[in-house]
């Protein structure tokens, strides 16, 4: 019997993964997931586009930051 018992949305790597890696990654789509302020308008409306690619929906910036998040240091 499959164990179906699922760590927040990383639930879906499956068993394979240990514990520790899949909070990991939770960790790191939970990042993913929050809104990122616009180093240029200051407004949190920052996206990423593509890996390490972010762009701002108000004023269109475009900036290469981190794979996993944008923060430019609290
Ligand atoms: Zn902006």
């Amino acid at each position: 019997m499959p164990k179906t018992k699922r760590v927040g949305t990383a639930g879906r790597f499956g068993p394979r993964y240990g514990k520790k890696i899949r909070k990991a990654i939770a960790e790191i789509e939970k990042t993913q997931k929050q809104r990122h302020i616009c180093p240029k308008c200051n407004m949190p409306y920052v996206k990423r586009v593509s890996s390490g690619i972010w762009q701002c929906q108000k004023c269109g910036t475009k900036f290469a930051g981190l794979a996993y998040s944008a923060s430019h240091g609290d």
